[in-house]
């Protein structure tokens, strides 16, 4: 097998432009966001048999992509509970598009601020709700996928990331190489390549310049993608790569054709 590249769509944009955009450029497969505003999951619905049309151009299936802020940690639990509910209606939306993989974000609102003794409530909350969506995942024949942050603060680093996937049955990786940029460098990107090259199921790659997490094509920021290609071909990852660049489509289709040579 080997690697299908895709793209994302922009929740902020028409999901039929985008889908039709992605399937002109011809990436393999189209990583579709469950995300307010346009890609909601009552949208997603009303629009389905014109998404799965398009979606069915496709050499492959979809992967589903849900909103960064999905707060599983909140230390509010009626509003932790309702996240979890909400997960399951995007869970069943992606069931519908076919999709047979989701993700969701290593975040919470509670971990960004630094009132360290509330950091480990918050990380038991993320592993206790996360159970239960994988659970539910499961029950469905949906693979639930927890990316990494863009962040430099270690109360959401790759030590508490690893604690989660630890504590959470068959939780597996998304692993986003610009994030793992942010967050400690080249050496970053290989602790967590190298860490979870068992758990890895899914990749975004995009470029940064080591502060922010700016979504740039690649050769636009100062990842070294030429030792990524070389680490990803001794981990043996033969799976997606979702070209995850914020300036157009265009750009990440030359992104794509660029890192496709590379590697
Ligand atoms: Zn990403």
């Amino acid at each position: 097998m080997s690697i299908k590249f895709g793209s994302i769509t922009n929740p902020w944009v028409d999901i039929i432009e985008e889908l039709k955009l992605i399937s002109k450029l011809e990436f393999d497969y189209a990583e579709v966001g469950i995300e307010l505003p346009e890609g909601s999951p009552e949208i997603l619905l009303r629009r389905k048999k014109r998404i799965l049309k398009l979606l069915d151009s496709f050499k492959s299936e979809p992967i589903a992509h849900t909103a960064w802020w999905v707060d599983f940690g909140s230390g509010y639990d009626i509003v932790r509970k309702s996240w979890i509910e909400e997960a399951k209606n995007m869970i069943d939306v992606a069931k519908i598009l076919k999709a047979s993989k989701i993700n969701f974000h290593f975040y919470s609102i509670g971990l960004v601020e630094d009132y360290k003794p509330y950091h480990k409530e918050i990380l038991e909350n993320i592993v206790k709700s996360l159970r239960e969506v994988v659970k539910y995942a499961d029950s469905k024949k949906m693979m639930v996928m927890l990316e990494n942050s863009p962040t430099k603060r270690s109360n959401v680093g790759i030590k508490e990331y690893k604690y989660v996937l630890d504590n959470v049955p068959n939780l597996r990786v998304h692993f986003d190489i610009a994030h793992a940029f942010v967050e400690n460098g080249m050496k970053g990107i290989k602790d967590y390549m190298f860490t979870f090259k068992n758990k890895i199921e899914h990749i975004h790659i995009h470029d940064n310049h080591g502060d922010a997490d700016e979504h740039l094509s690649l050769g636009q920021g100062n990842i070294n993608f030429e030792q990524v290609a070389k680490w990803l071909k001794q981990t043996d990852y033969n799976k997606t790569i979702t070209f995850e660049v914020f300036t157009s489509k265009e750009a990440a289709k030359a992104s794509m054709m660029g890192f496709r040579k590379l590697i």
